[in-house]
C-alpha cells in the first residue's frame, strides 16, 4: 500500500478512507493483520493495522523490508489517447519504471483534458501492483509548445534529451539513442504524438530543437500506445533498470 506520510519504525501512518475501504471491502483484512507498505523516500516496511473504519484507519509501521529504490530517470510526454487508453499508458508505463509522466496537447491530439486524480490513481495502483517503490509524478496537461519552449530553462529538463518517437523522416533507430543516453548519464525523456501523428508544423519546430533526437521504432506505424511501451521496454532492456 502506497503512504504518503513519512515511513519509520514505531510510527502510526493513517490510511484514507479509499484505502480503508480496500483494505476491508476487499482483502477483507482486520485490526492485527500485517501488510506492506511503502514510498520512495521511505521504501517498503511491514505495517500491522491497528484500526479499520469505513472511513479511515491507522497502521503501526514495524520493520522495514525494502530500502528505497529510485526508478530509471525517464520521462514520457504522450497524447492523452481515448476510450481508456490513457489510463492504459499510465498503468503499464508505472510498470516500466516511468519517472514523469507529462500528458501534452498536441495539434493533431483528439483528446482535449485528462481527469488528472484518476491519472494519479491509476498510477499508485499500478505501483502497488508491480511492487515499484516509487509512484511516477503525473503532471497536469500542458501545450506540447509550452513544454518545449520550457524545457531549456527549467534544470530538470535542460539536460535531458528529448527522444521523439517519429515515423517518417531522418530518424536514428530507437536502440543507438537509448544507447547514447544510458552512458551520457541516463536521463531521458521521450515524446510519442497522438493516434493522428503529430503535425508536420510540430514535426519542423522539433526538427529546429537542439535538445531533441528523433527516433524511429521500426517500419510498421504502431498505435500510439503501443509506441510508448516500446520506447520504455527498450530503455528498461538496455538500461537494465
Ligand atoms: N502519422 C501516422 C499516420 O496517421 O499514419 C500515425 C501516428 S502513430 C499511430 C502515433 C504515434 O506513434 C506517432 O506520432 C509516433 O510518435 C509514434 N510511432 C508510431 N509508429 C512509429 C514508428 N514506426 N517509428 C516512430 N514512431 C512511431
Amino acid at each position: 500500500l502506497h503512504l504518503d506520510t513519512p515511513l519509520a519504525a514505531g510510527q502510526a501512518a493513517g490510511l484514507s478512507g479509499d484505502q480503508a475501504h480496500y483494505l476491508r471491502g476487499v482483502l477483507r483484512q482486520a485490526p492485527g493483520d500485517r501488510l506492506l507498505v511503502f514510498n520512495e523516500a521511505g521504501g517498503e516496511w511491514l505495517a500491522e493495522i491497528a484500526t479499520l473504519t469505513k472511513s479511515g484507519g491507522t497502521v503501526a509501521v514495524l520493520e522495514r523490508t525494502r530500502p528505497p529504490a529510485p526508478c530509471p530517470d525517464v520521462w514520457l510526454l504522450f497524447a492523452p489517447l481515448k476510450g481508456g487508453r490513457t489510463e492504459y499508458v499510465v498503468e503499464k508505463a508505472t510498470e516500466l519504471g516511468v519517472a514523469r509522466l507529462c500528458p501534452v496537447l498536441t495539434r493533431r491530439g483528439d483528446v482535449p483534458r485528462v481527469n488528472l486524480d484518476r491519472l494519479r490513481a491509476n498510477a499508485v495502483e499500478a505501483a502497488e501492483q508491480c511492487e515499484r517503490l516509487s509512484v511516477p509524478v503525473v503532471d497536469p496537461l500542458a501545450d506540447l509548445d509550452d513544454v518545449l519552449d520550457a524545457w531549456p530553462d527549467n534544470p530538470a529538463t535542460r539536460d535531458r534529451p528529448l527522444f521523439v518517437a517519429a515515423e517518417t523522416g531522418a530518424a536514428q533507430p530507437l536502440a543507438a539513442a537509448v544507447t547514447a543516453a544510458t552512458a551520457a548519464g541516463g536521463k531521458a525523456a521521450f515524446l510519442v504524438g497522438p493516434e493522428g501523428g503529430l503535425h508536420p508544423g510540430e514535426l519542423d519546430r522539433l526538427a529546429k530543437t537542439p535538445f531533441v533526437v528523433p527516433v524511429g521504432l521500426g517500419p510498421r506505424i504502431l498505435r500510439a500506445d503501443t509506441a510508448a511501451f516500446v520506447v520504455l521496454a527498450l530503455w528498461q532492456a538496455l538500461a537494465g533498470d
